[in-house]
């Protein structure tokens, strides 16, 4: 990961499919088009691919997270219960539909403790969105367990993880809805772009509706559709869509890259006896997009992750001084600064982040170092970074 490490001949030629029709958007101008569908293809790969039976495509995956809530009827004053540790759009995502993130506990999984969630749930909540962080999940039968039980949706986020799969299914198409991420930083990238996945026919035509502007795509006169419900522009572009294109049809040739790539890492990395790897559960395939281990202290996992700064070992995340991915350093959230007024039970449903602690959370992401696993490297740079990294752990122990 990421895929534009691997840009070539396949994604400039359905790009430049669109540029020679010209027909940059996904809908409509069906005379103009040579016959090119970039979005609708790019759908159909991905529902093949991931094994669902509908992909909607949108302009990303905080988007994708948003109408995926949206097109399942979550929002004003519904609790989504999420992990600690995830990117920001989780919970941007949520509140933007008038929703209240309630964020529990992770385990050794790095993704939703099961007990956590379990003891979150009011009977204001919805939904759980689990996030498959670093290209492995949680425990998934588990956690379907706990919905069921409660009637609640499951939302898999799983723009870390396309590629992954759990009892042989791909992550995504496990839950009542999957939502994935397409930028730049992704395994697989369009630029900018995302999908909502589901196996509910209901849930796919709200999303297929509600992500433009409610149309109904009945026909082929834009202007005559009708709009059964209010929706907004989410849309994704042909030219977005074609790179991601080229990118799905290579989906398994980057998995396995990064699976020889991670295999060389992790086998010199296991000789270290101090140091130990995320749980993946069982009948779970990583995609192998990030190595993910655990040192035995916060203080010497600072100290790894500075050395490994120092000395040229790149795309190494200690998430716990990182200001993205992990609520110990997310102020913003946690004093709501918001640019317009927010409603009395968003505010009000966020106050326990002033006063809550997450000590389990902070005892795994206080001793883990994620790793990037990249596609271009060469075998000899990949063991070379290895012995390098076996160095530095030891030296830092
Ligand atoms: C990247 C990412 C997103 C957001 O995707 P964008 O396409 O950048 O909006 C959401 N969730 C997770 C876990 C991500 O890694």
């Amino acid at each position: 990961m990421p895929g534009f490490e691997l840009f070539g001949k396949q994604e400039r030629k359905e790009l430049n499919d669109v540029l020679d029709s010209g027909v940059l958007m996904r809908y409509g101008f069906d005379g103009m088009r040579n016959g090119h569908w970039k979005a609708k293809e790019l759908e159909y790969e991905l529902e093949r691919q991931l094994k669902v039976k509908h992909a909607q495509l949108v302009s990303s995956g905080t988007a994708a997270v948003s109408v995926a809530l949206a097109s399942a009827g979550i929002g004003a004053g519904d609790e989504v219960i999420m992990p600690t540790f995830t990117f920001v759009a989780s919970f941007e995502a949520v509140m933007m539909l008038g929703a209240i993130p309630v964020l529990v506990d992770i385990d050794d999984t790095l993704t939703l403790d099961i007990k956590a969630v379990s003891e979150a749930i009011t009977p204001k909540t919805k939904a759980v969105m689990v996030v498959h962080m670093c290209g492995s999940m949680a425990h998934l039968n588990g956690l379907k367990a706990v919905c069921d039980a409660h009637n609640l949706l499951l939302i898999e986020d799983s723009s870390q993880a396309t590629g992954a799969t759990y009892h042989k299914i791909p992550l995504g198409s496990i839950g009542d809805l999957g939502c994935l991420s397409l930028d730049f930083v992704k395994i697989i990238t369009c630029g900018e772009g995302g999908a909502v996945l589901t196996n509910n026919e209901k849930y796919y035509r709200n999303a297929d509706h509600f992500s433009d502007h409610g149309h109904d795509h009945v026909g082929n006169d834009r202007g005559a559709e009708n709009h059964p419900f209010l929706g907004y522009n989410f849309r994704i572009s042909e030219l977005h869509a074609a790179v991601g294109l080229a990118q799905l049809k290579r989906l398994d040739e980057f998995v396995a890259i990064q699976k020889k790539n991670y295999t060389i890492i992790r086998d010199a990395l296991s000789k270290i006896p101090e140091v130990t790897f995320r749980t993946v559960p069982e009948g779970g395939e990583e995609s192998y997009s990030f190595l993910s281990f655990f040192l035995p202290d916060l203080e010497i996992a600072r100290k790894v992750s500075l050395a490994f700064k120092e000395n040229g070992i790149d795309a190494c995340f200690h998430y716990y001084d990182n200001n993205w991915h992990y609520i110990r350093k997310w102020e913003h959230l946690k004093d709501l600064k918001t640019l317009y007024p927010l409603s009395k039970e968003v505010k009000e449903g966020l106050k326990y982040l002033n006063t809550k602690t997450f000590k389990n959370s902070d005892h795994y992401i206080g001793r883990n170092i994620s790793c990037l696993i990249k596609l271009s490297w060469t075998e000899e740079e990949v063991k070379l970074r290895a012995l390098k990294m076996t160095k530095i752990i030891k030296s830092s122990l």
